[in-house]
């Protein structure tokens, strides 16, 4: 497959892969990622995980129309439970949300122990991939962040380590707006929590033209929610 054909948002998580690993991208779909990573010699094999018939179907005719049945092979199931025991050096795992793919870690713990790479590109909820990651003993070492077609992408890697090492400052904002992105301060950081700050606004709106009484503990999560927005981006 060439160059072109895949995403900005893949082509970056595909950056993070450590040379020589074996890859298990869960939730393949098409199976770009990992063509793309063994084609370009980022990884010297690779499985492609998915559990719907469909893309997994779509996945097997990528493969074969790339000529790269030998090196990766295509499974299907939930999650991690496609792998063997030992089998990855590195799992990517993109373009859900972040409660799901800490449940497809949570679940498949036991096949992580050769792992030494995650990938992770949660498109919403990355809160939920940060405080699994620090609840099982994986260390963030980066994230990037990343516009594409209108919509902004939060990628995580993390490896086995200190789980609480980045977040020495400020655990709570930290685990929020990620340690990585918050010092790296980029245009598309500024302007996600711009956006998700005008979303709570307007909740709030909607909130108070509801009507309805009982709604303060939601209000009030809105606007401390908000003031951490505020008080970080005024930095
Ligand atoms: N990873 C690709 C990407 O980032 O472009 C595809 C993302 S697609 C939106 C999510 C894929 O994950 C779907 O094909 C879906 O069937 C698959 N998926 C969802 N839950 C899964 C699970 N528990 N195990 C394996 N695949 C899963």
């Amino acid at each position: 497959m060439n160059h072109e054909k895949l995403s900005k948002r893949l082509e970056n998580v595909a950056l993070h892969i450590p040379k020589g690993s074996i890859l298990a991208d869960i939730g393949s779909d098409h199976a770009y990622l990992p063509c793309y990573a063994v084609s370009n010699g980022l990884c010297d094999r690779a499985i492609a995980g998915e559990v719907v018939e469909g893309p997994y179907q779509s996945a097997l005719k990528q493969v074969k129309g790339t000529g790269l049945e030998d090196l990766i092979e295509v499974r299907k199931g939930d999650g991690l439970e496609v792998l063997k025991p030992d089998e990855a050096t590195c799992v990517t795992i993109a373009g859900m949300g972040g409660t799901l793919i800490a449940s497809i870690l949570e679940n498949g713990k036991e096949k992580l122990g050769k792992v030494e790479r995650l990938i992770l590109q949660p498109n919403v909820g990355a809160l939920n991939v940060r405080n699994w990651l620090i609840d099982n003993g994986w260390e963030l070492i980066d994230e990037d962040i990343l516009e594409e077609d209108g919509k902004i992408y939060e990628i995580l890697i993390a490896k086995k380590g200190d789980p609480l090492q980045p977040y020495h400052e400020n655990k709570q904002v930290g685990l929020m707006f990620g340690p990585f992105l918050l010092k790296k301060f980029s245009d598309t950081f500024i302007k996600k929590w711009q956006h998700e700050k005008a979303h709570f606004e307007r909740i709030i709106e909607q909130l108070d033209a509801s009507g309805r009484s009982g709604l303060e503990t939601k209000r009030k999560e809105m606007e401390v929610q908000i003031s951490f927005i505020e008080e970080v981006l005024k930095r």
